[in-house]
């Protein structure tokens, strides 16, 4: 006798509801529902209302403590894509009732999060930037930031100490690049201040860094200075560096690695900034992964440090040295997207472009690009991008004018910001 505890069509409806037609496994959040021209409801619906202990007896994680009534509850349902509801019931000694509980409570406390943050960068992002004495800012300079943002200038007017300083606050590489460019904490060392205000779900962090000087008497001319945090306010020993997700992109930064192989030099320069080594990005490139994506990239791996990429609107995948410099750039942000979509940490992220990196595009690549990182709604990224040319700027701003809310000028740069 087979009897199933079957979920009511609005226990269903409540399910989905909740986990906003999304996928809960955590590295999936697949949109499961959509339009359809050919049936009836004029909806398409690719997501299942899976029972976390089974239905029946000889279903999966089946408990028999259960009332038939709490079995058919909305607390033993998870609203999950197609493949993966199929998948937790085909692997069950991997999917545990605890596994799947744990999913569930993340994924509705992560819709919620979304929700309740109204899709504004400033409840949840990098708000504003001080920066004194690194570069040309030696008075200090208060840069807000919006959800995009467009800096232009010329050559020296203080772009990449912008970049750099947002950059800093990731620790890791990017301190080091911000450390070793402006010569900082050494003898002469020019008493730097960094401070970026950010927001991550409403809630409002201030990280203070400075250079303290830190003058042995006894050893003249011994002057050295150490490093300074305050967060809120308060002398912190550490600064909170899992705030800052930041992928800071510019040509100069693969350049140390000295690999002949572009593709696996931005790599590996890129994998600290996700968070990953270099072995685990590479393992990433798996073609299901990039079914779909931002730009359209497909992207395999084909053996060691070797992949393929089809680029948008090409029949065929060819090995990473043979593609364009905008399919190259194209697929290094698709993968930075992709892991970012991916990726557990609740802290916003930031995406910094510098203008070395739109050297090599033609503008309709430079267009493409922006209004794409620009129209992001998931991941919800923020992002700073840098060109040098005013024409560009206002090239690449002009199908938003009306958007561009915050414009103000420090000196040779101007930063532009709009939500
Ligand atoms: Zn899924």
């Amino acid at each position: 006798m087979d009897t199933r505890d079957e979920f009511t069509p609005a226990t269903v409806r409540r399910l989905a509801l909740r986990a906003g037609y999304m996928c809960a496994k955590p590295d999936c959040k697949q949109l499961t529902v959509g339009p359809s021209e050919d049936r009836k409801s004029r909806v398409t619906m690719v997501g299942v209302a899976a029972h976390i202990t089974a239905a029946s007896a000889e279903g999966p994680r089946y408990d028999a403590d259960l009332s038939p009534i709490d079995r058919a509850s909305e607390a033993n349902g998870v609203w999950m894509c197609q493949t993966h509801g199929k998948l937790i019931d085909d692997t069950e000694s991997r999917y545990t009732v605890a596994e799947l509980r744990r999913w569930k409570k993340q994924h509705e406390e992560w819709v919620f999060a979304r929700v309740a943050s109204a899709g504004s960068a400033l409840k949840h992002g990098l708000t504003s930037v001080s920066i004194e004495n690194v570069g040309p800012f030696r008075q200090r300079t208060t840069i807000s930031l919006g959800r995009h943002n467009v800096v232009f200038g010329s050559n020296g007017s203080g772009k990449s100490s912008l970049c750099e300083s947002i950059a800093a606050f990731s620790g890791g590489s990017n301190f080091e690049t911000f450390r070793k460019r402006w010569g900082l904490f050494g003898a002469r060392s020019p008493n730097m201040m960094i401070e970026a205000a950010i927001s991550v779900n409403g809630v409002h962090t201030k990280v203070r860094l400075n250079e303290e000087a830190t003058a042995l008497k006894r050893i003249p001319k011994h002057h050295q200075t150490r490093l300074h945090v305050e967060v809120n306010g308060n002398v912190a020993p550490h600064w909170p560096r899992s705030l800052f997700n930041i992928v800071y992109l510019d040509s100069q930064n693969s350049k140390p690695n000295r690999l002949k192989d572009a593709f696996r030099r931005d790599l590996r320069a890129l994998a600290p900034q996700l968070g990953l080594s270099e072995d685990q990005l590479w393992d990433a490139l798996r073609e299901e992964l990039f079914c779909s994506s931002t730009f359209g990239s497909r992207i395999r791996r084909i053996g060691e440090y070797r992949a393929e990429i089809r680029s948008a609107g090409s029949d065929h995948f060819y090995e990473t040295g043979g593609v364009s410099g905008s399919e190259h750039t194209f697929a290094l942000f698709d993968i930075i997207l992709r892991m970012i979509r991916v990726d557990p940490r609740s802290a916003p992220w930031v995406i910094i472009v510098d203008s070395s990196l739109f050297l090599g595009l033609d503008s309709e690549s430079k267009r493409r690009l922006v209004n794409a990182l620009n129209a992001l709604d998931e991941p919800a990224v923020q992002t700073v991008v840098c060109v040098n040319s005013e024409e560009d700027a206002v090239e690449l701003t002009a199908d938003d004018s009306e958007r561009w809310i915050g414009s103000s000028a420090t000196g040779a740069l101007t930063v532009h910001s709009f939500l």
